[in-house]
């Protein structure tokens, strides 16, 4: 059994509905997982927030425009009156319980639930659909067994326990439908996975079921060498081992979600990425033995703060990093790079929300200063320290633009270089330039 993700623009209409029953009828008796329509979980977010601001008037005007696009999506989709009423009542449904969510005090709780709708939708709409091509899909609602635990972590062995007995009861079904995303948290409160989570979905669903393969379906065919919404020309990696993917997903390639890479690696499962509008394209495979020898691709990943401590006197003395490190521990944000010299330590941090307290803290033991605005370029491949020359070909590519930090050896995986925002696509263009296209 595999498990299938398409995200939100491979199910971002009526036409892309059809395609992805087309091509899932095709493939066997597997877990299909779905994203919200694009562009329903950004409207869903911009109602809560109309709805924490108290602006019933704002929020009733995006509800109702929300529920016309899909009306629309649904006269488009079906084509008996019968299906139509089928659907609009159970999109109607979804829609009144937003409505109805339009309290005194709204809260987080509250903002999540409504978020929860556009994957029960988009879900809803494709088993009817299914079903009216004869296809006898079972829709297995994540809130069931999507569970995460106090520490907000996945629960695996709950997954585990009930998506088994879930399928065991289903065992006349010709394949599975289920949201991403959505799930229900140690209080039993409906929850999720963080935006862009149906990724982390399909990984967590593959581990729990021990699937053959994980597949990605999305818009664009893989993992491609650098980021094609900067850069002309880019191409697909083939085959990515997990660390690998791991940083680039991490340091910025939207593709794929950071987190939907470990339960996977842990379980052994290749992960591919897919095309939706290409299928039969070949995509990225990601597994634990890919070619090694190159460098495979890079990424950027923006709204970088850097903070230096220069402290001549302590710097050295045992005890010291851990003192700074502790400073970020308390005030919960974690640390992206490091660079380190006798006078002074350099820490990168992907979140502000802290930094007025962090910094105050930090100056117990030096001089602090703060550059914003800034990005990581992650360059990504066979970068273990015996190789030689990949480091020099990153740097020289590089070399007119400032680079403020550099950070290798971490891994045998990652170069990663911190520059300023805007340098960042003259960079990420520079890099495509020297590594992938040098003749
Ligand atoms: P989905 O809605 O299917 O989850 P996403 O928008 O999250 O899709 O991810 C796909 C997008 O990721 C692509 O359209 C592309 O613009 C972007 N992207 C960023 N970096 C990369 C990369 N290195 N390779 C491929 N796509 C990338
Ligand atoms: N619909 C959610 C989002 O837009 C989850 C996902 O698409 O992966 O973030
Ligand atoms: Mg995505």
């Amino acid at each position: 059994m595999k498990v299938l993700k398409f995200g939100g623009t491979s199910v971002g209409s009526a036409a892309r509905i059809k395609d992805v029953v087309d091509l899932i009828m095709d493939r066997g008796r597997n877990i299909i997982v779905l994203s919200a329509m694009s562009g329903t979980t950004n409207t869903l977010v911009e109602i809560s927030d109309y709805l924490y601001k108290k602006n019933v008037a704002g929020a009733k005007e995006t509800i109702n425009a929300l529920q016309a696009k899909y009306d629309g999506v649904i006269n488009e989709l079906f084509d008996t009156d019968d299906l139509r009423d089928r659907a609009r009542a159970a999109t109607g449904a979804c829609f009144d319980f937003i409505r109805s969510l339009n309290k005194e005090i709204f809260t987080l709780f509250e903002e999540r639930e409504i978020l929860a709708q556009g994957e029960l939708m988009s879900t809803t709409l494709m088993t009817l659909y299914l079903e009216s091509k004869g296809c006898n899909a079972a829709l297995i609602p994540a809130l069931d067994f999507m569970r995460t635990d106090k520490n907000a972590e996945p629960d695996s062995d709950y997954i585990r326990e009930k998506l088994t007995a879930i399928l065991d009861a289903n065992k006349d079904a010709d394949l599975f439908i289920t949201q991403g995303f959505i799930c229900r948290n140690a209080y039993g409160e409906i929850d999720n996975l963080q935006r862009g989570g149906s990724d982390y979905t399909a990984s967590l669903i593959g581990a729990a079921i021990d699937a053959e393969e994980i597949q990605i379906w999305t818009d664009i065919d893989g993992m491609h060498n650098n980021d094609p919404r900067y850069v002309e020309g880019t191409r697909p990696v083939h085959q990515l081992h997990f660390e690998e993917a791991a940083e680039l997903a991490y340091f910025g390639a939207k593709i794929l979600h950071p987190t939907c890479v470990l339960p996977a690696k842990l379980n052994n499962i290749p992960v591919r990425l897919l095309n939706t509008m290409q299928p039969d394209a070949e995509g990225t495979v990601i597994f634990n033995a890919p070619p090694t020898g190159t460098i495979k691709a890079v990424a950027a990943k923006d709204n970088i703060t850097a903070i230096k401590i220069k402290s001549g006197r302590m710097l050295l003395a045992y005890g010291f990093l851990r003192k700074v490190f502790e400073i970020f521990e308390t005030h919960r944000t974690s640390i992206d790079m490091i660079a380190t010299s006798e006078v002074g330590v350099s820490v990168t941090v992907d979140n502000e929300r802290n930094l007025p307290a962090i910094v105050d803290d930090l100056k117990k033991f030096g001089t602090v200063t703060v550059d914003r605005d800034m990005v990581i370029i992650c360059v990504v491949g066979d970068l273990g320290w015996k190789n030689r020359g990949f480091e020099a070909d990153v740097v020289n590519a590089l070399r007119d633009i400032p680079v403020r930090m550099i950070s290798y050896g971490g891994s045998n995986y990652n170069i990663s270089l911190l520059i300023r925002r805007d340098d960042k696509v003259k960079a990420l263009n520079l890099l495509s330039q020297y590594l992938f296209n040098k003749n």
